[in-house]
């Protein structure tokens, strides 16, 4: 190439940080895919849109070795017999090919489908650090219409949490003779360590005056809470990516390195749970997940709450 052909260098600089930007952002979506945070038909949905760089030029190789238990022969098998080239990129596919690619996503991966009938239990759920409890709070703030459950724990308070407000701080008899009793809609040991539990006359009485009860409990509260009453609407709060979860978990420092190496083991295996609910919310900024929460709530419900 002559000099005069050659890009100035300035350009050739922000062409070489923008390669770097664009495979680092890829690189993100594909740990976003493994870890779930967000699901393989939206990435293959928003690759559509050339705006989104990360997605549409993302390799159908690499998206599709992204997608949990899928290898390298899994892959191939899959291209072949979708007949997709494995050279392309997402936003690359033909419209037959894309429609045989969500199909495909939508028989191994099946998605989440929103239930039309709200209730007035809510139960909030989502991996560690993702902000339930901020969220949680924050519609307590601004919705004294809703009940937020206070829930009876075996762990010790932190500094600045008040017996009745933030948890029952109970010792684990007073926790034996809750579940003897039958005083706990659910209860569970969390992160292997404390057990918590929800109990349950709050709840019968508020949802019977016609209050909305939010619960935010751990996953296997969720379950027990679904099984208990089926009519509960469950919503799983997602992080806006896996970075930022583990930065959540991070910064907010008060768990040494084997309860966040613990926690995060958790948080992996909680995120691939959330198949399980109704509706998942993602936790961008507090007020606006919040809002979606509520709204989920508003609307009579589709079946009767237990009285
Ligand atoms: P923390 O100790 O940080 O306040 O809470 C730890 C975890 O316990 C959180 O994931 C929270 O959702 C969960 N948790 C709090 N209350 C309950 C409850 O009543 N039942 C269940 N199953 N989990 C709870």
């Amino acid at each position: 190439m002559t000099d005069s052909h050659r890009p100035p260098d300035v350009d050739r600089v922000a062409a070489s940080r923008r390669a770097v930007a664009a495979r680092r952002a890829r690189a993100a979506l594909k740990k976003d895919i493994a870890m779930r945070v967000v699901s393989p038909q939206d990435v293959l949905a928003r690759s559509a849109d050339s705006a989104d760089a990360a997605a549409s030029t993302l390799r159908v190789t690499e998206f599709l070795t992204a997608l949990p238990a899928i290898g390298a022969g899994k892959r191939d098998r899959v291209l072949d017999e979708l007949r997709i080239s494995p050279v392309k990129r997402l936003g690359g596919l033909g419209a037959r090919q894309r429609a045989a690619l969500a199909e495909w996503l939508d028989s191994r991966f099946p998605p989440v489908r929103p239930r039309s009938g709200r209730s007035r239990l809510l139960v909030l759920a989502g991996p560690t650090a993702v902000g339930k409890g901020t969220v949680a709070a924050h519609i307590a703030a601004h919705h004294p219409e809703i009940l937020l459950s206070v829930s009876a724990t075996t762990r010790a308070p932190r500094p600045g949490e008040i017996d009745g407000t933030h948890y029952f701080f109970v010792d684990d008899d007073e926790f034996d003779r809750m579940i003897d009793a039958g005083e706990l809609l659910e209860y569970a040991t969390v992160h292997n360590r404390h057990r918590y539990g929800t109990p349950r006359r709050p709840i019968e009485q508020a949802l019977a005056s016609g209050r909305t009860v939010l619960l935010e409990i751990d996953l296997q509260g969720a379950r027990q809470v679904r099984a208990a009453d089926p009519s509960a609407t469950l919503v799983f709060l997602l992080p806006p990516s896996w970075d930022e979860l583990v930065h959540r978990l991070v910064g907010r420092g008060t768990e040494d390195e084997e309860e966040r190496a613990r926690r995060l083991r958790t948080a992996k295996g909680e995120l691939a749970a959330q198949s399980e609910f109704d509706h998942r919310v993602v936790n961008d900024t507090v007020a606006e997940a919040a809002r979606k929460v509520v709204d989920l709530s508003e609307a009579p419900a589709r079946y009767p709450s237990r009285p």
